[in-house]
């Protein structure tokens, strides 16, 4: 079995102040912690700070977005190798709100997924149906299309990424998808990563969509579901921490 990861994105929120409180109560509460890896995704301009108020704990740093280029004229944007400079072990690629609001395509997020790798950051890679989408019974087609042009430009690689699957309609609307309901997607990916590289069963699934300290218990007893994305949730110590039991929970019951 796999370690859980639970990883929180904070999406863009956020204080110098706040975040020390959160970061110092995150890093106790991690602190001995049993099989489960743990990270919290920050907006950029706090990653020095997360740098450092985390260096010696248990918790690991992720950004929430990379440049699909290597360098150069593209304003604004922050390159693989600047995050590597900071120590980031972890960086989403394709949330959907990225997708959504930055018109962000599968080709430009594989191309992200491949900067990461190359400079040995673990992409988070999001896939997830609209509930149009689904309502038209279309969820496995979005998701294996969105996997496949991952697949395609990074093959080799495969089983070195963090998939994640987060229907958008889950995603901060407090409406989480029901255990089955996750697990079914999650074996479709499951079987698709498994097509595509013989080493792919290390490659963590997780969850994503308004997982909470009462719903994760139950979306981690699946068997194809290896850990959460967590986006509100991860705001308030105490709600991320009873998360982050629950994927210790998953350890000790799968051992
Ligand atoms: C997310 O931002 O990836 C997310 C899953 O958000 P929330 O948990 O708030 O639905």
């Amino acid at each position: 079995m796999n370690t859980p990861l639970i990883v929180g994105n904070w999406k863009m929120n956020g204080g110098l102040e706040t975040n020390q409180r959160l970061l110092d109560d995150v890093r106790a509460g991690c602190s001995g912690l049993g099989r489960c890896d743990v990270a919290v995704c920050a907006p950029f301009v706090y990653l020095g700070q997360l740098q450092t108020l985390l260096t010696g704990s248990s918790v690991a740093v992720g950004a929430q977005d990379v440049s699909a280029h290597e360098g150069g004229a593209y304003t604004g944007e922050v390159s693989a190798a600047m995050l590597r400079e900071f120590a980031i072990r972890y960086v989403i690629v394709g949330h959907s709100e990225r997708r959504q609001h930055h018109g962000e395509s599968d080709s430009v997020v594989a191309s992200k997924a491949r900067q990461a790798l190359a400079v040995g950051i673990t992409p988070i890679v999001c896939v997830g149906e609209t509930l149009q989408e689904r309502e038209a019974g279309r969820t496995e087609e979005v998701v294996r299309r969105q996997l496949a042009a991952v697949i395609h430009v990074n093959g080799h690689c495969i089983s070195e990424i963090v998939l994640a699957y987060e229907p958008v309609w889950a995603i901060g609307t407090g409406r989480t998808a029901a255990a089955e309901q996750a697990q079914q997607v999650h074996a479709v990916l499951r079987a698709q990563l498994r097509a595509a590289s013989a080493h792919s069963d290390r490659v963590r699934i997780v969850y994503g969509g308004s997982m909470n300290a009462t719903n994760a218990a139950g979306l981690l007893a699946q068997p194809d579901i290896d850990g959460g994305l967590i986006g509100g949730a991860s705001l308030k110590a105490a709600d991320f921490l009873a998360i982050v039991a629950a994927g210790v929970g998953r350890a000790s019951a799968l051992r």
